[in-house]
């Protein structure tokens, strides 16, 4: 098998297993506990907490474990719009969320709340001007990506920032799934961050929600007290633990891989254009690690069954929006129908081999000429 979907899993790293294992023998009481083996557990939990700030360099956030960036992306974006409701009911996203947001925005528009998107240039990235055209004063919430999903498109978080800062009511959003442990980020000035360890070598199942400590939530999950007011249920002690090794380990060798994965996506890129019917569509503000192409005339199904025939794994959209429908993303970006239609995704990481890219190339080659042909 070629894996080259990292973009929608990636697999566990053994020393992260190896912790996971670890706590679940020593530590398995519950961290809501008041004896001694609740203590050990919550105080884990505290360890992991203050790992995942210091990495992330955050130090006045709460941490807020969930099961997911999904659910992570609908505490933020509910919990917000449902305590701050008597402030405003205007929001600003893109169209190019991951379902977890677009799916909470269109639930609140359709109980009354305004939401409004703002364009996308032709390189993908936000419209600044647009965004400071829409921004208001009743605008409570600013929700953009760090990177997509589709493209990896990796948009200028720190000047939409500073744009929301000058609203003092209006919080910023910043789903951050597909660039923390990828890239080097930025969280200044950012309200709330959303990120899961499965997409860096950590757990599936899991996810975090970083909050500034003046911002109050609605939860979205109600029964019970918890380590943390924001999510009720028994602690997920061993997933805190290692997401916090996880993060460890892809931080410490952030640049060194950023590099490999930069190597690959040229060597990819440059094997991908001998095609006439190559369009790339992820734009020069792209990530390395996803490549979104289209094969003009070929449907992304046909492609990707005739790929997945010969034991290659690559997506379409990406793994939480694979309806047939053409993607939005692609749409708009590159303002055509055909391309959003044709499209699919690369998905690498430091693990990707040469030999693997390689045979994905040959593989290719045989499934271009023969979905080409007239
Ligand atoms: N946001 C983005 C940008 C994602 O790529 C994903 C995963 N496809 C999610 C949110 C949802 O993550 P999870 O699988 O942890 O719910």
């Amino acid at each position: 098998m070629i894996y080259l979907d990292y973009a929608a899993d990636t697999p566990v790293d053994v020393q992260v297993l190896d912790l996971f294992c670890q706590i679940n023998q020593v530590a398995f009481g519950n961290a809501n506990g008041t004896h001694l083996s609740g203590k050990n557990a919550k105080q884990l939990i505290k360890q992991a907490t203050i790992k995942i700030k210091n990495l992330l360099n955050c130090s006045t956030s709460e941490v807020i474990y969930t099961s997911g960036a999904t659910e992570a992306n609908n505490l933020a974006i509910k919990g917000v719009a449902r305590n701050y409701r008597e402030v405003g009911r205007h929001i600003i996203s893109t169209c190019l969320e991951h379902a977890s947001v677009s799916g909470s925005l269109k639930q609140l528009q359709s109980i009354g709340y305004e939401i409004d998107l703002v364009s996308i240039r032709k390189d993908g990235t936000v419209d600044l001007d647009h965004l400071n055209e829409l921004i208001r004063e009743d605008t409570i919430l600013v929700s953009i990506n760090y990177v997509d999903s589709e493209l990896g498109i990796c948009q200028p978080i720190p000047s939409i920032a500073t744009i929301v800062a000058a609203y003092p009511n209006c919080f910023f959003h910043v789903d951050a799934t597909q660039a923390v442990g990828k890239i080097p980020i930025h969280l200044d000035q950012i309200d709330l961050v959303t990120f899961s360890p499965h997409k860096f070598f950590g757990l599936n199942g899991m996810g975090v929600l970083l909050k500034s400590e003046s911002l109050i939530l609605e939860p979205q999950i109600h029964g019970g007290t918890s380590t943390s007011y924001y999510r009720s249920g028994t602690p997920f002690t061993a997933g805190a633990g290692a997401t916090a090794l996880a993060l460890e380990l892809c931080m410490a060798e952030l640049k060194e891989r950023l590099t490999q994965v930069t190597v690959k996506n040229d060597w990819l890129k440059k094997q991908l254009s001998a095609y006439p019917l190559v369009a790339f569509n992820s734009t020069g503000h792209a990530i390395p690690h996803i490549l979104n192409l289209s094969v003009k005339g070929v449907k992304a199904q046909a492609f990707q069954a005739a790929l997945s025939d010969r034991k290659v794994c690559i997506s379409i959209k990406s793994a939480c929006s694979t309806d047939s429908t053409p993607s939005r993303s692609v749409l708009t970006v590159t303002g055509s129908r055909d391309l959003a239609r044709s499209s699919w995704r690369i998905s690498l990481c430091h693990l990707t081999t040469d030999s693997e890219l390689q045979e994905f190339m040959d593989i290719f080659d045989y499934c271009y000429k023969s979905l080409t042909k007239k």
